[in-house]
């Protein structure tokens, strides 16, 4: 299964570059990719249509896996796999932190399908924002229509600032 949300990687690829943006290029693509692939985890969900698990159950897609509950817990174990690294735990976990909970915020933001289940556990209701100015993408194969295309299209321009700060080259920008 295969979605057309690009929005959550250029999240993770903004965030890469917030993290390695001063070391060298082949870090900071593994940065990027490690954080585009978390930026996307959530949306693992969609085996649940597999499954037979309807997309308003828990574990359905948009539930408990795009809920800022299940962020902090990938976060925990981010925390955790950086201290067995002696890497800075609390770095990791705040940032996989981003990348997770923007999953559903971005989600929220959609203009169709159900809304994403931030407040899992305690909560079960769907939430969205009261603005949606971003078109929901087609589930699965659906990707390759013309209106997968269009989200596509959409999502390219609605994230140009993070595109931009993700991939601006370096000696033009200030580093710190
Ligand atoms: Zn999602």
């Amino acid at each position: 299964m295969l979605m057309a949300s690009i929005g959550h990687v250029a999240v993770g690829m903004a965030l890469g570059r917030y993290e390695a943006g001063n070391m060298s290029p082949g870090r900071l693509a593994a940065a990027m990719t490690l954080f585009s692939l978390l930026a996307l985890l959530p949306d693992a969900d969609v085996v649940a249509f597999r499954l037979g698990i309807p997309y308003s159950a828990t574990w359905g897609h948009r539930g408990a896996s795009h809920s800022l509950v299940f962020a902090a817990g990938v976060a925990l174990l981010a925390a955790g796999v950086a201290r067995a690294l002696r890497a800075p735990a609390a770095r990791w976990g705040a940032l996989t932190f981003v990348a997770v909970a923007s999953h559903g915020l971005l989600d929220a933001l959609t203009n169709g399908g159900l809304g994403a289940a931030l407040l899992w556990p305690f909560s079960h209701g769907r939430f969205f924002a009261p603005v949606r100015p971003l078109p929901v993408s087609p589930i699965g194969a659906g990707m390759l229509s013309a209106r997968g295309l269009y989200v596509v299209g959409v999502e390219l321009l609605a994230f140009i600032p993070f595109w931009t700060y993700a991939l601006w080259p370096r000696g033009r920008r200030q580093e710190n």
